[in-house]
């Protein structure tokens, strides 16, 4: 099992991220370039508009992650704010019957899991945690249904804490440009954190995120329009446009 970049010489990171940045500030200052081949959408990943709008909330931001697990955004982002809203806190989403609270998570995939891991994480939030979020790796790891994508994007998003968020985009993109060369998330994860500049850990996943569900899509990128095609080795790419 191989996870870290085989090619000895050091991506130039500053350059990519620069590169990405820009295109993300091009994105958000042109309209017309919010549509997308899969359709419209937010300029940002659904968490990151709730970690906004309800200004880094730990509790917020870790609902609305749950919610977010094989769920697109559009639906991620609707279904957190009519969530929190009846459930600000942990003891709002305790005194709604789990019923209710599956209701209020559907559309999103396997609501009726992700509702009762809700209710167990508000209760044991309530006794174990004073009613807070817990802001260590492995607290939020032994909460059900929590995994390391979660944990991540908790402590980076809510408590400012570095952490590298991988999920499907940071995987497929990473490996694509030839930083890592692994086959799951975690591997892609460890290997990030000894090659990439800490200082690019916790932007790094809303960047490729946008970039994922733009350009660099899963089975043909847009590699003809890419920012970042110079840096890219583009590995296990068949088919483009
Ligand atoms: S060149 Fe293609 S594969 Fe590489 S990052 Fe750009 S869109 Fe993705």
């Amino acid at each position: 099992m191989s996870t870290m970049n085989t090619d000895h010489t050091s991506p130039p990171w500053d350059l990519v991220v620069a590169a990405l940045e820009t295109w993300r500030k091009e994105l958000r200052e042109e309209p017309s370039q919010r549509e997308t081949p899969s359709g419209p959408g937010s300029e940002e990943p659904a968490v990151s508009t709730v970690a906004e709008q309800y200004k880094r909330d730990p509790w917020a931001i870790l609902v609305s992650t749950i919610i977010s697990l094989r769920t697109k955004d559009a639906v991620t982002l609707t279904v957190s704010q009519a969530l929190l809203q009846k459930a600000p806190n942990p003891a709002g989403l305790a005194a709604l019957p789990e019923e209710e609270v599956a209701r209020l998570v559907y559309p999103a995939g396997f609501y009726r899991t992700k509702a009762a891991n809700l209710k167990k994480i508000a209760a044991i939030l309530m006794e174990q945690y004073r009613h807070r979020v817990p802001a260590t790796m492995e607290e939020l790891l032994a909460l059900p249904g929590v995994g390391r994508k979660t944990a991540n994007l908790v402590l980076t998003e809510a408590f400012d804490l570095d952490g590298i968020c991988v999920d499907i985009h940071v995987h497929r993109i990473s490996n694509r440009l030839g930083w890592v060369s692994s086959v799951h998330p975690e591997q892609t994860e460890t290997a990030l954190r000894a090659a990439l500049p800490r200082k690019y850990w916790k932007g790094i996943n809303a960047l490729l995120v946008l970039y994922g569900q733009r350009l660099c899509r899963p089975v043909s990128p847009f590699c003809s329009r890419c920012v970042i095609r110079p840096y890219c080795q583009r590995r296990g790419v068949t088919r483009s446009r």
